[in-house]
């Protein structure tokens, strides 16, 4: 909450301190987005700051940096001391950090001109790298000589990727070129920061258009989506390579879900595995989905994707292109699998992946989108079942009728598989009516 932030600000001025909002709250603030969090500088010490608030509760976890999280209505506000950072080692960590006396000094060691803006309590903005105007252009510049800060923390360089991403920001040619300079450090950067890092990435409105201008970075965290870049398709469906087809996909997307916007990026990473030519001269491959699905397997476990995410994606990857809505009941079926998160997920990815082809391949594959799409809002508005664990008949109900083991489960199936089917209602009565039936087929 603003107000409590201002309020914390004005607490620790009546200390006797210097304190500003810095950061990412600043930056927002000025681009009239939402704010997600208020982060405090000042020249007060982490004691001198648990003295101005004390009786509060605090989490001292980053007070060795400075940072004190002050807690107000449940909310941690951090409050972190002015600071310098020592020459850094790892390409990450700075060796050591020393607390300053001096604003300007704390906002010369923030990556760029961006996030390197404050404000005190009265909104006066603090800006000594001309961070407003590169907001106001919507460029991302790095503080200092971009080289130098890559150098010491090569995370920088995937950030850059990330703002240009969520706010469609130019990367000043500098900074640009100094980034893809220095990408090889990018492997001291844990998996961990990576994924996170990405993962906004993707989400970004403006991703499709980061990743074309970063792809050199996106190689050298990825290095197998490289082989698509250029890779041509020789098919009348396509008008773009491999690469440049995913970007239009991932640009298409109507929706920017992690587990939609990943398989998007990896969808057709198997292409170039098993592209072979017909009589007629022109590019299959058949079975990319497959490949696709064996090759993004250890990129997700070296990226240490979450892993419900994980299963998801390679799931949607593995589906994207198979037709799943040649009826209402392939529909439910595939429901019944999977869900309806990862089948309306599924969806967004077809629907995307379609955008991205030519015309004549758009017009080839549209039917069978727009079918999934027709089914799944009739099924969603109809409450219709898909779910056996919702089915109206439970198995004590069917082992009262004489059936016992195994057989219980056949019997649940085979309604369940009746009410997908729609021959026949979710209706207890009308279910135990065909069970009875069904129970004494299986005793002859
Ligand atoms: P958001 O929270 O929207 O992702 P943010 O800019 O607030 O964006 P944080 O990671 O919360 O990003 O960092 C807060 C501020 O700390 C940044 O605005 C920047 O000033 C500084 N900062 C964060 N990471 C780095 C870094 N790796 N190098 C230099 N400064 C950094
Ligand atoms: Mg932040």
């Amino acid at each position: 909450m603003i107000k409590t932030a201002l309020n914390l600000l004005e607490k620790l001025n009546n200390g006797g301190f210097e304190a500003f909002i810095v950061g990412g709250a600043v930056r927002n603030k000025l681009l009239n987005l939402q704010v997600k969090d208020y982060d405090i500088t000042t020249n007060a010490t982490p004691q001198q700051i648990k003295q101005v608030f004390d009786g509060y509760d605090f989490v001292e976890a980053g007070i060795k940096h400075g940072t004190v999280g002050v807690i107000v209505d449940k909310n941690v506000y951090e409050i972190t001391t002015y600071r310098v950072d020592g020459d850094y080692f790892d390409h990450r960590r700075p060796k050591n950090v020393t607390f300053s006396t001096s604003l300007k000094e704390d906002l010369t060691r923030r990556d760029f001109t961006i996030n390197a803006l404050a404000y005190d309590k009265d909104f006066n903005i603090i800006d000594y790298f001309d961070g407003v105007t590169d907001l106001k252009n919507g460029i991302i510049r790095a503080v200092g000589d971009p080289k130098k800060r890559f150098t010491e923390d090569a995370l920088r360089i995937l950030r850059a990727v990330r703002f240009s991403a969520e706010y469609g920001f130019t990367i000043e040619k500098n900074t640009l070129d100094a980034m893809i300079e220095c990408k090889s450090y990018l492997k001291d950067i844990s998996s961990e920061r990576i994924f996170i890092e990405l993962n906004k990435t993707l989400c970004g409105k403006y991703c499709a258009e980061a990743l074309y201008t970063c792809k050199q970075i996106l190689f050298e965290v990825i290095p197998e989506l490289e082989i698509t870049d250029g890779f041509l398709q020789f098919s009348l469906a396509h008008d773009y390579d491999v690469f440049n087809h995913t970007l239009v996909a991932i640009r298409s997307s109507k929706s920017n879900k992690p587990a939609v916007m990943w398989s998007l990026l990896f969808h057709d990473i198997g292409k170039p595995y098993c592209l072979t030519f017909g009589e007629d001269g022109y590019g299959h491959t058949r079975g990319h989905m497959q490949i696709s699905h064996e090759k993004i397997k250890p990129i997700l476990e070296r990226l240490k994707f979450p892993t419900k995410l994980k299963e998801e994606v390679l799931q949607i990857v593995l589906d994207h292109d198979t037709t799943i809505s040649k009826s209402k009941y392939e529909v439910k079926k595939y429901l019944s699998r999977h869900g309806l998160e990862l089948t309306q997920d599924l969806f967004y990815v077809k629907l995307a992946d379609n955008t991205a082809h030519s015309t004549i391949g758009i017009i080839r594959y549209a039917k069978s989108v727009k079918q999934l799409k027709y089914y799944l809002d009739e099924i969603i508005e109809n409450n219709e079942l898909y779910d056996i664990n919702k089915l109206a008949i439970s198995g004590d109900d069917i082992m009262s009728l004489g059936v016992y083991g195994k057989d219980v489960g056949f019997v649940k199936n085979e309604l369940f598989d009746k009410v997908l089917q729609g021959e026949v209602e979710n209706d207890k009565t009308k279910l135990i009516k065909l069970a009875t039936s069904i129970c004494k087929n299986l005793k002859n």
